[in-house]
């Protein structure tokens, strides 16, 4: 069994934007569905391991929201500072906590080049190489977006269940999708969704996201790192998107044999 919490489902710039002047950043409010930190997933095992997947720069107000105990575990999908600078507010805790942080060698190298100096225990992870905490089997899998970015499978062993974190991305290469067939839930990023933006290409754009949805095979599809540039509320995305969950901040989910 494991339980994740979206301790946030916010893009790269979380909503509110800073400064944004996007209706759904100038509307929002406190506590609401589209008050969105940036994306992350606080993870609990049957045994009570805390697995915490990114660090954003949200970690102090995550951390008090949700009343979350310290993370024995971080996964960390890539080097971008929204999934990562979140540990330059940890130096304290780091201090006085034991540390594990699991990311690719391209994350080891701007942790190293950036902030070496918060004493944590970093494993380097290669793709489609699975490593087990408790009785959850982690599978870290490549997806198209910057060099060296990873979504992770993760499966409860004792039931077989299924649950996929894509982190950003713009494609996924054919590997990632044999592995990903089939599973019980997975996220998807919905940084432009329904948003006319295309000078970025390193995210789904508008018009690559339905199509995208409609090539997963998966029994639950669940849209985060949620962008305000569209000016849709949470209720909007919901009507808009009837065949996916649009995720919140405190959503949960559990995988076990029940
Ligand atoms: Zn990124």
């Amino acid at each position: 069994m494991f339980k994740i919490i979206f301790i946030g489902s916010g893009c790269w710039q979380g909503i509110p934007a800073p400064f944004g002047e996007d209706t759904i950043s100038r509307n929002v409010e406190w506590g609401s569905k589209d008050f969105r930190f940036r994306t992350s997933l606080y993870i609990e095992t049957e045994k009570g391991e805390k697995i915490l997947v990114e660090v954003t720069p949200d970690i102090r107000l995550q951390s008090w929201k949700f009343k979350l105990e310290k993370p024995d575990s971080i996964l960390i999908s890539h080097w971008h500072w929204d999934h990562l600078f979140g540990l330059l507010d940890l130096d304290w805790f780091a201090e006085k906590n034991a540390m594990t942080v699991y990311g690719n060698k391209v994350t080891k190298k701007w942790y190293t080049q950036r902030m070496e100096h918060i004493g944590i225990d970093f494993h380097i992870f290669d793709s489609y190489e699975s490593f087990e905490i408790d009785n959850v089997k982690i599978t870290p899998i490549t997806v198209s977006h910057v060099e060296e970015t990873h979504g992770f499978l993760f499966e409860d062993k004792p039931s077989g269940k299924k649950f996929v974190y894509l982190s950003d991305l713009y494609a996924l290469p054919p590997e990632t999708v044999e592995y990903i067939s089939g599973v019980d839930a997975i996220t998807v990023d919905a940084t432009y969704i329904e948003a006319d933006v295309n000078d970025d290409e390193t995210h789904l754009k508008k018009d690559q996201i339905k199509p995208f949805l409609e090539s997963l095979n998966a029994r639950e599809i669940i849209l985060t790192n949620i962008g305000s540039y569209h000016g849709l509320t949470h209720d909007e995305l919901e009507r808009r998107f009837p065949q996916c969950t649009i995720s919140y901040d405190g959503m949960e989910r559990k995988f076990s044999l029940s």
